[in-house]
């Protein structure tokens, strides 16, 4: 190990087979090198059709390359706000519209496509942390004294669930006697999925009149 640190790091490019994904490594040597970026990319060894040297990027070791300089050197990324594929080449928005290249935004380890996309993602980000909170609090006053263990809300705001997309929001709690604890599904009125064990306890306490039992939520 410590000879494998004395020897210099050389940037390797790595992309498997499958759906073209790649990464660049810096490995002393090409095994190393596949094997990193095999689970960099989350693929088995095997599945690893390239492994080759990048000496144009030697100069970031030990990463990472900043990704401006991987697109600029022909690697694209999707866009974190609407996916689409950001590349040094010419590109289309959803209506059509010509990008011109370098119109895309890295901040930290992501790329978006136009700034405006960025500004959409942190909005619909914020509103998503709203509704969380709205959730948290709606979760506490329909039962108090319980303790929040996690929310999850799909999308902007708070709906109840559908056939299509199912649960959309979601908060897990406990409450005083509880062994595992209840779960609320917003849109499902006065109720909430308590484990068998700890129905007496929910009902002691919140005196609700119905409580559907799912042992799936103890897990
Ligand atoms: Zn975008």
């Amino acid at each position: 190990m410590t000879e494998a640190i004395s020897k210099p790091l050389k940037a390797y490019q790595v992309t498997e087979d499958y759906e073209g994904h790649g990464c660049v490594v810096f490995a002393t040597n090409s095994a190393t090198a596949r094997r990193e970026g095999a689970s960099e990319i989350g693929v088995e060894w095997e599945s690893i059709e390239s492994c080759r040297r990048a000496p144009h990027f030697d100069k970031y070791a030990p990463g990472p390359v900043p990704m401006e300089e991987m697109i600029k050197a022909g690697w694209w990324f999707e866009c974190l706000g609407c996916g689409q594929r950001v590349s040094d080449d010419y590109e289309y928005d959803d209506e059509g519209n010509e990008i011109a290249s370098g119109a895309y935004v890295v901040r930290k380890s992501h790329v978006f496509c136009n700034q405006e996309c960025l500004a959409r993602h942190d909005a619909r980000k914020r509103m998503n942390v709203a509704a969380q909170n709205a959730l948290i609090e709606l979760v506490e006053a329909k039962f108090p004294g319980c303790t929040l263990q996690s929310v999850y809300v799909y999308g902007e705001k708070l709906m109840p669930s559908d056939k299509r997309s199912g649960t959309r929001c979601r908060a897990n709690f406990t409450f005083p006697g509880a062994k595992y604890g209840a779960t609320y599904i917003f849109g499902e009125g006065d109720v909430a999925h308590v484990s068998q064990i700890d129905v007496p306890a929910f009902v002691a306490l919140y005196r609700k009149s119905e409580v559907p039992t799912d042992q799936e939520q103890t897990a």
